[in-house]
């Protein structure tokens, strides 16, 4: 007999459109239109499959021009947190008995949806975040990705396991979920994360309270709302916009609440690390707490290396979405003996780039998320510029969206504040090695480890990077950004993080505990 796993196709990753079809070019164009006209909807709680509005609300606003509100979401109280982790909770007792199969068709649905509707979505990320067209379509390719890939997932590890077996007895030994899991994703993943964190704690049958990033908010009301029409039962996932500092902290410590799965900052994910630590009263487990964290990535450039392609490799690894990815390169340790010619070709490289309002297709780099990215980006540069020398941008543009220049600071010291702090945004720290070795010492001289990325034509140094280079996703030869669900399981070491993979197959086991049963024979 086949199992539901063999009879379904195996998993393939999307294709990410470029949209030099001219077809896709006007659809996303019909799509942004549409986006606009809904500018200004209001979008309530979820709290037990019932919308609730609230008085007080959350603005979201396109960065490419702050007037224009995308959308406006409720915000919850503490009232309406502790409402919401309640009817988790009530749901999970059903939730859990439903079969994985179940769960997994769930997911299969929900993809097929978000694939019929992905220009509305892609449209929606370019004026929510700031996406130009093709970062925005790929997010959303890894959304669907992430659904495919989990709901595959579930099926296997709902197959048996294999226990030594032992004479006289009957041993068995099965995943269960956890319970209710509080999920907080960032705003810049703003779909492929958001959807991915939920789609796996609930496919492993735990229920979840969504709080979105406030700067994201519309699109994860809308993955909601697709969860409810294809049928996912009220109470499995609710819905909290809200204060990560009010309300966040009340999901985080409430004695309900079996896990928390948060992708953002450091500073954030060490806080809810310490305060889940601490059992409330009431509380019967140990929470478990998968957290992934911020990345101060670096692209080494060996003397041997393709200077052409490191310099291509590191300008999009940077400036790409304007360097709001936590794999985004903020750091290329070119060795001495070719770093004129690289910083030269650099230069040329990022004049290219065009700066702009990303609903127009041929802008490349659109705005920073918010005013507060675009004042924290903006000390980062004044801090640079007095710890290396400015070779490009380093100015707004314009003055009513958050728009900077791709800028790039060369001759930094590798322990300077701008080759050690994430600053995420367009701003590239350049630093001089002496040779690969010294290279090799920069690159794993933060508190970080999330992505990095070797250029060379050695195989030897790529060996000795196998070995040394300290981070989660190690690259050669290509940019460091970029991963693919399955292909590429994400997630860094050290302060980067859990050490979690997501889109890896061991994903799936953060959000299940193992149950072993014996019966004497
Ligand atoms: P952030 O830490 O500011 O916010 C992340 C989420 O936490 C948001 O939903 C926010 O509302 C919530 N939050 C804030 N305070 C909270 C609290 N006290 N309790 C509970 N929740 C709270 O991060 P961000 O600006 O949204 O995202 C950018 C950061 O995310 C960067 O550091 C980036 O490197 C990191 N990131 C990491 C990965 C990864 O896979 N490692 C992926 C994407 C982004």
């Amino acid at each position: 007999m086949t199992s539901t796993i063999e009879r379904i196709a195996p998993f393939k990753n999307e294709v990410i459109k470029t949209f030099s079809d001219p077809a896709d070019a006007e659809k996303m164009k019909a799509a942004l239109a549409a986006v606009r006209a809904r500018f200004g909807e209001h979008y309530p709680l979820v709290i037990d499959g019932q919308k609730v509005e609230t008085e007080k609300k959350i603005r979201s606003l396109n960065p490419a021009n702050p007037d224009d509100v995308v959308g406006l979401t409720s915000s919850a109280s503490k009232e309406q947190a502790n409402a919401a982790v309640e009817a988790a909770a009530r749901a999970f007792e059903s939730w859990k008995r439903t079969t994985p199969q179940e769960r997994a068709n769930y997911l299969f649905k929900a993809a097929e949806m978000m694939r019929t509707r992905r220009f509305d979505y892609d449209a929606l990320l370019v004026l929510e975040v700031g996406k130009s067209w093709p970062e925005a379509d790929g997010d959303i390719a890894e959304a669907i990705d992430f659904l495919e890939f989990y709901a595959r997932e579930a099926l296997r590890y709902a197959e048996p396991h294999p226990v030594v077996p032992m004479e006289g007895e009957q041993n068995e030994m099965v995943y269960i979920p956890l319970g209710v899991g509080a999920v907080i994703p960032p705003w810049n993943f703003a779909g492929a994360i958001m959807v991915g964190m939920t789609a796996a704690a609930i496919v492993t049958g735990n229920t979840v309270v969504l709080k979105p990033s406030s700067d994201s908010a519309i699109i994860a009301a809308w993955f909601v709302d697709l969860l409810h029409e294809i049928g996912v039962p009220k109470g499995v996932v609710n819905f909290i916009p809200g204060s990560g500092s009010v309300i966040g902290d009340l999901i985080v410590s409430h004695p309900q609440v079996r896990f928390i799965s948060f992708t953002g900052s450091k500073e954030v994910g060490l806080h809810i690390n310490e305060l889940a630590a601490k059992p409330q009263p009431g509380q019967k487990w140990i929470k478990r707490v998968v957290a992934e964290m911020g990345g101060k990535d670096s692209i080494v450039v060996a003397a041997d290396a393709d200077i052409d392609a490191a310099v291509e490799g590191v300008a999009v690894s940077a400036f790409g979405f304007q360097g709001q990815k936590c794999s985004a390169c903020s750091r290329a340790i070119v060795d001495e003996k070719i770093y004129d010619e690289f910083l030269d070709k650099l230069k040329a490289r990022v004049a290219k780039i065009t700066v702009g309002d990303p609903s127009d297709q041929k802008t490349y780099m659109g705005p920073v998320v918010n005013e507060g990215a675009l004042k924290s980006i903006g000390e980062y540069i004044e801090i640079g510029k007095k710890e290396g020398r400015l070779i490009a941008g380093g100015k707004r543009v314009g003055e009513k969206g958050y728009f900077l220049e791709p800028t790039v600071i060369a001759d930094v010291a590798p322990d300077a504040r701008i080759s050690q702090e994430e600053i995420f945004g367009p701003v590239l720290a350049v630093i001089k090695a002496k040779n690969f070795d010294h290279a090799m010492e920069i690159a794993n001289n933060t508190e970080f480890g999330l992505t990095g990325s070797l250029y060379t034509t050695d195989d030897k140094k790529i060996e000795r990077a196998k070995e040394d280079f300290f981070v989660g996703n190690l690259y050669f030869n290509r940019k460091s950004t970029g991963a693919f669900v399955g292909a590429h399981p994400f997630g860094g070491f050290n302060m980067s993080g859990t050490d979690s993979k997501a889109g890896g197959r061991d994903y799936l086991l953060l959000f299940m505990q193992a149950k072993t049963m014996s019966r004497k024979l």
